[in-house]
Protein backbone atom coordinates (compact mmCIF):
# COMPACT_ATOMS: atom_id res chain seq x y z
CA UNK A 1 0.00 0.00 0.00
CA UNK A 2 1.15 3.19 -1.19
CA UNK A 3 -0.19 6.91 1.33
CA UNK A 4 0.45 10.00 1.48
CA UNK A 5 -0.37 12.24 4.89
CA UNK A 6 -1.58 15.34 4.32
CA UNK A 7 -2.37 18.31 6.73
CA UNK A 8 -1.18 21.18 8.37
CA UNK A 9 2.09 20.94 10.09
CA UNK A 10 1.49 20.10 14.03
CA UNK A 11 -1.97 18.47 12.90
CA UNK A 12 -0.64 15.03 14.29
CA UNK A 13 0.51 13.13 10.84
CA UNK A 14 3.70 11.57 12.49
CA UNK A 15 2.10 10.71 15.85
CA UNK A 16 -0.43 8.52 13.50
CA UNK A 17 2.40 7.83 10.82
CA UNK A 18 4.16 5.92 14.05
CA UNK A 19 0.98 3.84 15.40
CA UNK A 20 0.67 2.83 11.51
CA UNK A 21 3.83 1.85 10.80
CA UNK A 22 3.09 -0.76 13.83
CA UNK A 23 0.26 -2.29 12.65
CA UNK A 24 0.80 -2.45 8.97
CA UNK A 25 4.25 -3.58 7.38
CA UNK A 26 5.50 0.09 5.93
CA UNK A 27 7.96 2.38 5.25
CA UNK A 28 7.36 5.80 6.83
CA UNK A 29 9.37 8.56 4.87
CA UNK A 30 9.19 11.96 6.50
CA UNK A 31 11.05 14.74 4.44
CA UNK A 32 10.99 16.68 7.82
CA UNK A 33 12.68 13.91 9.73
CA UNK A 34 15.09 13.47 7.08
CA UNK A 35 15.85 16.95 6.82
CA UNK A 36 16.66 17.44 10.59
CA UNK A 37 18.73 14.55 10.32
CA UNK A 38 20.73 15.99 7.42
CA UNK A 39 20.87 19.48 9.38
CA UNK A 40 22.10 17.49 12.71
CA UNK A 41 25.05 15.79 10.63
CA UNK A 42 25.73 19.29 8.97
CA UNK A 43 25.28 17.43 5.41
CA UNK A 44 25.15 19.87 2.21
CA UNK A 45 22.10 19.13 2.04
CA UNK A 46 21.56 19.74 5.63
CA UNK A 47 22.85 23.03 5.21
CA UNK A 48 20.98 24.02 2.44
CA UNK A 49 17.40 22.72 3.98
CA UNK A 50 18.15 24.14 6.83
CA UNK A 51 18.14 28.20 4.85
CA UNK A 52 14.58 27.61 4.77
CA UNK A 53 13.40 25.58 7.87
CA UNK A 54 14.95 27.90 10.40
CA UNK A 55 12.29 30.16 9.02
CA UNK A 56 9.26 27.87 8.15
CA UNK A 57 9.81 28.08 4.09
CA UNK A 58 9.34 25.28 2.16
CA UNK A 59 12.63 23.29 1.10
CA UNK A 60 12.77 24.02 -2.65
CA UNK A 61 10.55 21.39 -4.85
CA UNK A 62 14.21 20.10 -7.13
CA UNK A 63 16.32 19.13 -3.88
CA UNK A 64 12.78 17.70 -2.11
CA UNK A 65 11.52 15.50 -5.37
CA UNK A 66 14.72 13.90 -5.62
CA UNK A 67 15.19 12.82 -2.25
CA UNK A 68 11.59 11.02 -2.49
CA UNK A 69 12.13 9.57 -5.66
CA UNK A 70 15.52 7.99 -4.47
CA UNK A 71 13.78 6.44 -1.72
CA UNK A 72 10.99 5.31 -3.09
CA UNK A 73 11.04 4.02 -6.14
CA UNK A 74 10.43 0.38 -6.76
CA UNK A 75 9.14 0.33 -3.16
CA UNK A 76 5.53 -1.35 -2.37
CA UNK A 77 4.51 -0.51 0.88
CA UNK A 78 5.20 3.45 1.91
CA UNK A 79 3.60 6.35 3.84
CA UNK A 80 4.63 9.61 2.94
CA UNK A 81 4.48 12.31 5.59
CA UNK A 82 5.10 15.60 4.93
CA UNK A 83 5.04 15.36 0.70
CA UNK A 84 4.39 16.13 -1.23
CA UNK A 85 3.44 19.94 0.05
CA UNK A 86 3.22 21.75 -3.37
CA UNK A 87 1.90 20.99 -6.63
CA UNK A 88 4.29 20.28 -8.33
CA UNK A 89 6.13 17.42 -6.05
CA UNK A 90 2.10 15.99 -6.37
CA UNK A 91 2.60 16.17 -9.96
CA UNK A 92 6.19 14.77 -9.94
CA UNK A 93 5.35 11.64 -7.78
CA UNK A 94 2.95 11.01 -9.70
CA UNK A 95 5.80 9.71 -12.41
CA UNK A 96 7.24 7.98 -10.07
CA UNK A 97 4.36 6.39 -7.76
CA UNK A 98 0.86 5.29 -7.63
CA UNK A 99 -0.74 6.40 -5.03
CA UNK A 100 -3.36 4.38 -3.33
CA UNK A 101 -4.95 6.93 -0.80
CA UNK A 102 -4.22 10.45 0.27
CA UNK A 103 -5.12 10.93 3.75
CA UNK A 104 -6.45 14.52 4.77
CA UNK A 105 -5.90 15.28 8.17
CA UNK A 106 -8.70 17.86 9.36
CA UNK A 107 -7.85 20.71 12.58
CA UNK A 108 -8.31 24.10 12.98
CA UNK A 109 -5.91 26.82 13.13
CA UNK A 110 -6.17 27.77 16.75
CA UNK A 111 -5.76 23.80 17.78
CA UNK A 112 -3.14 23.39 15.37
CA UNK A 113 -1.19 26.59 16.97
CA UNK A 114 -1.44 25.70 20.68
CA UNK A 115 -0.64 21.53 19.39
CA UNK A 116 2.78 23.34 17.25
CA UNK A 117 3.47 25.56 20.66
CA UNK A 118 3.19 22.67 22.96
CA UNK A 119 4.88 19.80 20.77
CA UNK A 120 8.15 18.85 22.56
CA UNK A 121 10.58 16.24 20.55
CA UNK A 122 12.83 13.73 20.78
CA UNK A 123 15.87 14.56 19.07
CA UNK A 124 17.42 11.17 19.55
CA UNK A 125 14.01 8.96 18.61
CA UNK A 126 12.13 11.53 17.31
CA UNK A 127 8.87 10.94 19.32
CA UNK A 128 6.82 13.59 20.07
CA UNK A 129 4.98 14.76 23.18
CA UNK A 130 3.35 17.85 24.18
CA UNK A 131 3.17 19.58 27.31
CA UNK A 132 -0.56 20.18 27.18
CA UNK A 133 -2.09 17.76 25.37
CA UNK A 134 0.30 14.50 25.86
CA UNK A 135 2.70 15.11 28.41
CA UNK A 136 5.79 13.19 28.61
CA UNK A 137 5.79 10.85 31.69
CA UNK A 138 9.20 12.59 33.16
CA UNK A 139 9.37 16.11 32.92
CA UNK A 140 11.63 17.44 29.85
CA UNK A 141 12.33 13.57 29.48
CA UNK A 142 11.65 11.30 26.33
CA UNK A 143 9.28 8.23 27.86
CA UNK A 144 11.04 5.88 24.98
CA UNK A 145 14.77 6.83 25.71
CA UNK A 146 15.19 9.11 28.43
CA UNK A 147 16.64 11.92 26.25
CA UNK A 148 16.07 15.54 27.13
CA UNK A 149 12.91 16.80 24.83
CA UNK A 150 13.99 19.89 22.99
CA UNK A 151 11.53 22.82 21.11
CA UNK A 152 12.06 22.56 17.59
CA UNK A 153 13.18 26.09 16.43
CA UNK A 154 10.78 26.16 13.88
CA UNK A 155 7.78 25.68 16.42
CA UNK A 156 8.50 28.63 18.03
CA UNK A 157 5.91 31.84 17.29
CA UNK A 158 7.23 33.74 14.51
CA UNK A 159 8.15 29.96 12.88
CA UNK A 160 4.76 28.87 12.85
CA UNK A 161 2.85 31.48 12.02
CA UNK A 162 4.76 32.12 8.33
CA UNK A 163 4.36 27.85 8.20
CA UNK A 164 0.45 27.98 8.31
CA UNK A 165 0.53 30.71 6.15
CA UNK A 166 2.79 28.85 3.34
CA UNK A 167 0.83 25.68 4.39
CA UNK A 168 -2.40 27.38 3.21
CA UNK A 169 -0.99 28.95 -0.17
CA UNK A 170 0.91 25.89 -1.05
CA UNK A 171 0.26 23.02 0.28
CA UNK A 172 -3.92 23.32 0.78
CA UNK A 173 -4.53 23.18 -2.43
CA UNK A 174 -3.57 19.80 -2.97
CA UNK A 175 -6.76 19.04 -1.10
CA UNK A 176 -8.74 19.84 -4.38
CA UNK A 177 -5.87 17.86 -6.18
CA UNK A 178 -6.32 14.79 -4.78
CA UNK A 179 -9.86 15.05 -4.68
CA UNK A 180 -10.67 15.03 -8.61
CA UNK A 181 -8.25 11.85 -8.35
CA UNK A 182 -10.60 10.49 -6.14
CA UNK A 183 -7.83 9.01 -4.00
CA UNK A 184 -8.53 11.51 -1.02
CA UNK A 185 -10.11 10.83 2.62
CA UNK A 186 -10.74 12.73 5.67
CA UNK A 187 -10.17 12.43 9.30
CA UNK A 188 -10.85 14.82 12.07
CA UNK A 189 -8.09 15.08 13.69
CA UNK A 190 -9.67 17.68 16.49
CA UNK A 191 -9.82 13.91 18.67
CA UNK A 192 -7.22 12.38 21.31
CA UNK A 193 -4.62 10.11 19.26
CA UNK A 194 -5.98 6.81 19.62
CA UNK A 195 -9.47 8.28 18.06
CA UNK A 196 -7.57 9.74 15.04
CA UNK A 197 -5.63 6.39 14.35
CA UNK A 198 -9.03 4.26 14.45
CA UNK A 199 -10.80 6.36 12.02
CA UNK A 200 -7.91 6.51 10.07
CA UNK A 201 -7.69 2.53 9.75
CA UNK A 202 -11.75 2.52 8.90
CA UNK A 203 -10.85 5.42 6.00
CA UNK A 204 -8.04 3.06 4.64
CA UNK A 205 -10.46 0.27 4.98
CA UNK A 206 -7.48 -1.60 7.54
P1 LIG B 1 7.75 18.78 9.12
O1 LIG B 1 8.53 18.07 10.14
O2 LIG B 1 7.01 17.85 8.18
O3 LIG B 1 6.82 19.82 9.70
O4 LIG B 1 8.79 19.58 8.19
C1 LIG B 1 9.62 20.58 8.74
C2 LIG B 1 10.12 21.50 7.65
O5 LIG B 1 10.86 20.75 6.67
C3 LIG B 1 9.04 22.21 6.85
O6 LIG B 1 8.56 23.37 7.50
C4 LIG B 1 9.78 22.51 5.57
O7 LIG B 1 10.66 23.61 5.72
C5 LIG B 1 10.64 21.29 5.36
N1 LIG B 1 9.92 20.28 4.56
C6 LIG B 1 9.44 19.07 4.97
N2 LIG B 1 8.82 18.42 3.97
C7 LIG B 1 8.90 19.25 2.88
C8 LIG B 1 8.43 19.16 1.54
N3 LIG B 1 7.72 18.11 1.09
N4 LIG B 1 8.71 20.21 0.71
C9 LIG B 1 9.41 21.28 1.13
N5 LIG B 1 9.85 21.43 2.38
C10 LIG B 1 9.61 20.42 3.26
Amino acid sequence: MKLVFLGPPGVGKGTIADMLKEKVNLMKLSTGDLFRENIKQNTGLGKKANEYIKEGKLVPDDVTIDIVKDRIQRKDNYLLDGFPRTVPQAEALETFAKIDYVVNFKANDKEIIKRLSGRRTCPSCKSNFNIQTLPPKSEGKCDNCNSKLIQREDDKPEAIKKRLIVYKQQTEPLIEYYKKKKILVEVNAEQIPEKVFQDTLKALKL
